[in-house]
């Protein structure tokens, strides 16, 4: 949706590097691990945690997010699927059901309302409640999932790396989470062999 997408991660040992998960649904696997290498990692400890971090989102939500409790396991359950569906697309493993019905479900609540200002740009009707939000996030993992860009979910080729993405270079071939992390660390690696 915007050009210069992507999020700020810092890894375990302190880089700090860009890295673009392709799309929202992968995106907001984000909200689990942040650091690449490290097992599920939680970041949604309160409603507060969820309405910072939809402000951090590739939607640029940029008023006011309304959040609650019940908001935030369903924001786990969902994270999850996309989580399970994304892994085992990479690996080019068959789906499982119970990952389908989970996106269904957040689906079919309506999504945010874009509005359109004065300057003609995009904004959303506000506030944006987190149910919109995880619909919005759902929707785009039904078009991902069901459609042929499935074939370009990737995980990092990094060793310990897991973060996920969609590969959305024109060859199809991006195979790190950043150049300026996981590419750099094998480039140094082969020069080392
Ligand atoms: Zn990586």
């Amino acid at each position: 949706m915007n050009g210069a997408s992507g999020m700020t991660l810092t890894a375990p040992d302190g880089q700090r590097f860009r890295f673009d998960a392709g799309t929202l649904c992968l995106e907001f696997l984000l909200a689990g691990a942040i650091e690449p290498g490290e097992p599920l990692h939680e970041r949604l400890h309160e409603p507060g945690d969820l309405v910072a971090w939809i402000g951090r989102s590739r939607l640029e939500v940029e008023g006011d997010v309304v959040a609650g409790q019940g908001d935030l396991m369903a924001a786990g359950r969902l994270r999850g699927a996309v989580q399970h569906l994304a892994e085992r697309a990479a690996r080019g493993e068959a789906h499982d059901a119970v990952d389908l019905w989970v996106l269904n479900e957040a689906a079919a609540a309506p999504p945010p309302v874009p509005v359109i200002g004065d300057t003609l740009e995009r904004g959303w009707s506000y506030p944006v409640t987190a149910t919109q939000f995880l619909s919005a996030v759902a929707r785009d993992a039904i078009e991902l999932f069901s459609g042929p860009l499935v074939k370009r979910v990737r995980m990092c080729a990094g060793e310990r790396c897991h973060l996920l993405f969609l590969d959305t270079s024109r060859p199809g071939t991006r195979r790190w989470c950043s150049m300026n992390r996981c590419g750099n660390r094998q480039k140094l690696r082969t020069r080392r062999s």
